[in-house]
């Protein structure tokens, strides 16, 4: 590549970028703000049967929800059993890395435990007969989704300065609101954990370790993401477009000759064949390879160029070296939590016809961290600090 090609790709890259960021944004901004729907009966659905622990006493008059976990208890059955899992273990993931304790309750209404009034007194009493967060810290925080209530709030542990109420509202207005007017509550609750967890240790689940480059784009991509499906489309098109484009500029760009500097021709896909031998076109043909053959009109010098296809289901093969070698797999026995797997992976060449196969042993399925065994609250209690929202 000469120094005038990587202008040309450092430019359109550019351009790209700018693109589609700029399309995406702006586009964010049109949807961002919606008004406010109309709510919904603060009066759950007859019928309604998700588990239930018993409930408690609230010493303010009525009950108050049990737990039957010390992460998620999805009354209100807003999450599938894959979220529910994911929340889970981000939170198991922030217990075991920060020693907090942060929990997550859906229930259908408030008037289901025979409260009317604000969440608030609510969420604060109930955070208490739970005893969240460690005791001497009070660092525990509490997530709580009122659904038919159209109602929720992060109520947090009096060992957090007031500041915080502040930064959990922009989490419930910026993490969970949006999605919860659109009903997509599941959605809403996993962004929404995301963000709490982000706010309170700087870190997303999972990247506790990351560095700051890697938290940067982390972020960055977790921005685009929150954009919504759509709009990726409209950052991802312009994008993938502008991939394809440079790849096909750098391909395709006329070279000079390396003996006589004349500039040399492609030749067209028949006439490539001519020149590639039996290995190659049987790659070209499985579509792993692809060959550009150069001639320099002056000189008859042949430059031969491959482009591997990354996204090509066929490897190299250690005998003949083409990409030409297919992989198989079979599950000949499936790993529990008591004993490992084994599996069987056939490799056989369509070029030199190299046939092996290769037993290998799949790992035991890991119960989860040490933090899941918790089986209740570490003692701490609330002040009545955090933030509310409605939508
Ligand atoms: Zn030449
Ligand atoms: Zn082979």
């Amino acid at each position: 590549m000469t120094g005038h090609d990587l202008r040309i790709a450092g430019l359109i890259a550019a351009l790209v970028v700018a693109l589609g960021l700029a399309l995406g944004y702006g586009a964010g901004l049109l949807v961002a703000r919606r008004g406010d729907l109309p709510g919904a009966p603060a009066q759950s659905p007859a019928g309604f049967t998700a588990p239930q622990a018993e409930t408690l006493p609230n010493p303010a008059g009525g009950s108050l929800p049990g737990y039957l976990d010390v992460y998620v208890n999805d009354y209100a059955d807003l999450l599938d059993a894959g979220a529910e899992t994911r929340i889970r273990d981000d939170l198991i993931g922030l217990y075991d890395r920060t020693g907090i304790e942060m929990t997550v309750l859906t229930i259908p209404s408030l008037s289901d435990y025979g409260h009317y009034g604000p969440i608030e007194p609510f969420a604060t009493a109930l955070f208490n007969a739970w005893g969240i967060g460690n005791a001497a810290r009070n660092d525990g925080v509490l997530v709580l989704v009122s659904r038919y209530d159209r109602n929720m709030r992060i109520e947090i542990g009096s060992g957090y300065d007031p500041s915080w109420d502040a930064r959990m509202q922009r989490v419930i207005d910026d993490g969970f609101l949006p999605d919860f007017r659109d009903d997509a509550y599941q959605a809403g609750i996993e962004t929404g954990v995301d963000e709490t967890i982000y706010e309170i240790t700087g870190h997303y689940p999972g990247t506790y370790d990351a560095g700051t480059f890697a938290q940067g784009w982390g972020w960055i991509f977790r921005q685009l993401g929150a954009l919504g499906n759509w709009l990726w489309g409209l950052v991802a098109a312009p994008l993938a477009a502008g991939g394809f484009w440079l790849r096909r500029y750098l391909r395709r760009r006329p070279r000079p000759c390396p003996e006589c500097g004349t500039l040399m021709q492609r030749m067209g896909e028949e006439a490539d064949d001519e020149h590639l031998d039996g290995g190659q076109t049987l790659e070209e043909f499985l579509k792993s390879v692809d060959y550009d053959v150069w001639a320099c009109p002056n000189c008859a010098h042949m430059d031969i160029l491959r482009y591997r296809n990354w996204f090509s289901g066929y490897g190299a093969c250690p005998k003949c070296n083409y990409h030409t070698l297919s992989t198989t797999t079979e599950v000949l026995r499936a790993a529990t939590t008591s004993s490992t797997g084994q599996r069987r992976l056939t490799y056989d060449c369509k070029h030199c016809g190299y046939h092996d196969t290769e037993l290998r042993t799949i790992p035991k399925v890991s119960k989860s961290s040490s933090g899941s065994s918790r089986s209740s609250f570490g003692g701490g209690s609330s002040s009545g600090g955090g933030a509310s929202g409605r939508w």
